[in-house]
């Protein structure tokens, strides 16, 4: 595994696989990596000649008040299981490397974003269409998995390679669980072990959304009170929102029909938590 750190460096490996007609798949995460991450690597070499990854904790798509400076990273760690991974460039720049300009420019993300994590997170949705347009600009991958624990990045995201004509396939990769349901997460470490155990009412939730659709409700508010109250009865958890859309355009239901997505986030102590589940209804 290469690691590389400047973005010339990256150009120039990158134009030479170009050269070479080698197709890149393209792994974008944070870092402080986890078998959800290896997953979206494990997609990537079943289709790529190459596979690349990227590690930034962008500050851009951070709030004032959130955790960049305590988000978790292990590089050596994380270089360790990138290569057994089967990463074959590993992407690692700092953040005066991404960052290096006096902007000129500023990005605004007009859609799907005053609803779910964008409206709970004002500016992060801008953060990561900024830093995705410098990354697909300097990695011209030709496939970029996305995980879909984060359904609303992947819809933000799907919307960018279209209007930005990306010569990019978008492929989203299923969350990836714990044993007990809780999506695999570098957040997870911030629970306290009490928390760990509750952290496990959002997959429930969502769980017993499934089984009320099943049995036919098809009232996306009745699936969201009975979510947010299996949520508040089960944990001391604080419901940042549970929320019901179509997917991938993110649009509000009065009735449950087509592809949806039900979203949840709730927020402990020191952290809060995401995950949804689509399904076809
Ligand atoms: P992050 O490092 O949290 O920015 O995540 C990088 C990528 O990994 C994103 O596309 C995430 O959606 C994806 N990802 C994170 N957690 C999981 C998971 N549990 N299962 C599948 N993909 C995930």
């Amino acid at each position: 595994m290469e690691i590389i750190t400047s973005v010339k460096d990256m150009q120039n490996k990158v134009m030479s696989l170009k050269n070479q007609g080698k197709t890149i798949g393209f792994v974008p995460t944070m870092g402080f990596l986890h078998e959800g991450h290896l997953t979206l690597v494990e997609n990537a070499r079943e289709k790529s000649d190459y596979v690349a990854m990227s590690i930034f904790v962008n500050p851009l798509q951070f709030g004032p008040n959130e955790d960049f400076e305590r988000y978790p990273r292990d590089i050596k760690r994380d270089e360790q299981l990138a290569r057994q991974a089967g990463v074959d460039l590993l992407f690692y720049p700092s953040v005066e490397e991404m960052y290096k300009h006096n902007r000129t420019f500023k990005l605004s993300v007009e859609n799907k974003v005053d609803i779910l994590c964008g409206s709970k997170r004002p500016g992060h949705f801008d953060g990561v269409a900024t830093v995705l347009i410098k990354l697909f600009n300097i990695v011209q991958p030709t496939y970029a998995y996305f995980g879909m624990k984060d359904a609303q990045q992947v819809a933000v995201v799907s919307s960018l390679i279209d209007e930005y004509n990306f010569p990019i396939e978008l492929i989203p990769v299923e969350t990836v669980r714990e044993k007990d349901g809780l999506a695999k997460s570098s957040r997870n470490v911030y629970l306290t072990d009490e928390e760990r155990k509750q952290a496990v009412v959002i997959y429930q939730s969502l769980q017993l959304a499934r089984e009320l659709i099943e049995k036919g409700e098809t009232n996306p508010e009745v699936v969201q009170a009975a979510m947010e109250e299996y949520i508040k009865s089960h944990s001391s958890a604080v419901i940042d929102y549970v929320e019901i859309y179509s997917f991938p355009d993110l649009k509000t239901l009065t009735t449950l029909s087509g592809l949806v997505l039900i979203a949840v986030a709730i927020r402990f102590t020191n952290v809060r938590l995401i995950d949804n589940m689509t399904m076809e209804v």
